[in-house]
């Protein structure tokens, strides 16, 4: 191959998206260009920014043939806005792009054949019901918007640009809340009103950082929590009093206002505690039947009516008729357990986070759920030291093989140690939940290598509109 230089030019077809949204295409010697803003399928003038050896980063000079699937975004700051980054793609193109790269996977790096694929793999469940030409907006129920100054001095709120900190004003985003533009504008209105400086990163200065706004998609209940950089908020029943009567549409309402203090330099949002204002500091919302209370610090999934749709594949998945054991693996604050828990005799939970299982045990018991247990750890502990004590007492044996295993980890995937005692314990099913199809086709080649399990069914599921990111529900059957 030859050696490639900054500056040089040229023309390539792009073929792929990278993690970060950015197009990828190869040069005939095979060197990997990555061109932000060029989409699969567009044929563009590169010109080399940064050389590696065997890849570059190349800036688009020129988009030749566009893609098939190439659109204008709705969104006016598209192109500037680090938050979507493949609005520019149709998304009848997005979701075959998502689908297809879950099956590349399996092929390549779970080692699955391609006959084998095509008898498991279901079509990737999109966002509108039918009709896939149809962009989806406003499908996420949480935003977090950063608050800063523009160069003339005036409070702005909106999005960092991609790779940056620095914000783009946008007091609408297509893919938030429709309440969301009202909120910012009341909370500008107020720092304006009283003189309250936006926070500064740079300097490390200025009191409000972020707004935070969540709204339940069921219930219409919307949380507002400031995060700010210390301890409390000048004239704060002035802002209170204006969020509180501000008639928004759609049957939402304000019922909670909450602070955040965060007053680290760090790039982190939220606060590790919040205060409240205003309500009692969490709204509640519904998946599938079960009612959840949502607090500024918990875990809950952005696009409710896909994890309906995903949820509703993990549950047909686990295929419970109501004398199952299960375990839910990196249950969070609950959600799956709990929806499980539903046709489940028995669920346990495990989670690493104290907080989100304080808010599980808190769900099971607003919903009366009376056959749900949650730990607190790392399933590659809690697992093998359950699976160890219970092997040496003779207790608690109906969980030590237990119907079905349930795991929905981080993009890391499983650990290890956590996938042997899976195989240790045989479930007849496996359900394999996951937010990175890389991982998944990694932990599934461990599982199905073992000679234990079969691979069943694949379903991808967009929980995600205009983003590179993937969401799987797998299953497997014991041999
Ligand atoms: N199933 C939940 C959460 C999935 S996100 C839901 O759908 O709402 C993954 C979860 O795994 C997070 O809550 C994260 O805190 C937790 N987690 C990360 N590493 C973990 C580990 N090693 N052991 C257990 N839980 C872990």
């Amino acid at each position: 191959m030859k050696k490639h230089i900054k500056n040089e030019e040229y023309e390539l077809q792009i073929t792929d998206i990278g993690t970060n949204g950015e197009g990828i295409g190869h040069l005939e010697d095979g060197y990997t260009l990555f061109v932000s803003g060029a989409l699969p399928g567009d044929t563009v003038l590169a010109r080399i920014v940064k050389a590696q050896k065997s890849y570059a980063f190349g800036r688009l000079q020129k988009i030749i043939e566009a893609s098939p699937g190439r659109i204008t975004a709705s969104c006016p700051v598209a192109d500037k806005c680090g938050g979507c980054q493949i609005s520019n793609l149709c998304y009848e193109e997005q979701l075959r792009y998502k689908s297809n790269k879950v099956r590349e996977l399996l092929l390549r790096v779970g080692g699955f054949e391609e006959a084998l694929l095509d008898e498991v793999m279901n079509p990737i469940i999109g966002y509108s019901d039918k009709d896939y030409s149809i962009t989806p907006e406003r499908f996420r129920n949480k935003s977090q918007y950063p608050i800063g100054t523009d160069k003339d001095g005036n409070i702005i709120a909106g999005f960092y640009s991609a790779h940056s900190h620095r914000v783009v004003p946008t007091d609408d985003c297509l893919i938030g809340s429709a309440v969301d533009s009202m909120v910012l504008k009341t909370v500008i209105r107020y720092m304006n009103r009283f003189h309250i400086p936006a926070y500064d990163e740079s300097l490390h200065k200025g009191l409000i950082r972020h707004v935070l706004i969540r709204t339940g998609y069921h219930t219409g209940e919307v949380m507002v929590c400031l995060v700010i950089n210390g301890k409390s908020l000048p004239e704060k029943e002035t802002l209170i009093e204006s969020l509180i009567n501000l008639d928004l549409e759609f049957g939402y309402r304000i019922t909670t206002v909450c602070i955040s203090s965060n007053t680290a330099d760090t790039n982190v949002i939220m606060g590790d505690s919040f205060e409240v204002l205003y309500g009692p500091g969490y709204i509640t919302d519904k998946i599938g039947g079960v009612s959840f209370r949502i607090s500024p610090l918990s875990f809950f999934q952005v696009n409710p009516k896909q994890t309906e749709a995903l949820y509703g594949t993990a549950l047909d998945y686990a295929g419970l008729t109501g004398n199952e054991t299960v375990w839910d693996l990196y249950c969070g604050i609950g959600t799956i357990s709990l929806f499980l828990a539903q046709k489940a005799k028995l669920v346990y939970g495990v989670e690493i986070i104290p907080q989100a299982i304080d808010n599980a045990r808190e769900n099971a018991q607003i919903n009366g759920f009376e056959n749900v247990r949650f730990m607190v750890g790392k399933a590659e502990e809690v697992l093998p030291d359950f699976y160890t004590k219970a092997m040496e007492s003779h207790e608690n044996e109906e969980m030590l093989s237990p119907d079905v295993i349930v795991v929905d980890p981080p993009r890391k995937g499983c650990d290890g140690d956590c996938l042997d005692t899976m195989l240790r314990m045989q479930p007849q099913k496996i359900v394999y939940v996951s937010c990175d199809p890389a991982t998944l086709a990694r932990d599934l080649k461990i599982l199905c290598e073992s000679g234990k399990y079969r691979l069943s069914k694949v379903t991808p599921v967009d929980m995600f509109p205009n983003s590179v990111h993937i969401e799987t529900a797998c299953l497997l059957l014991r041999r």
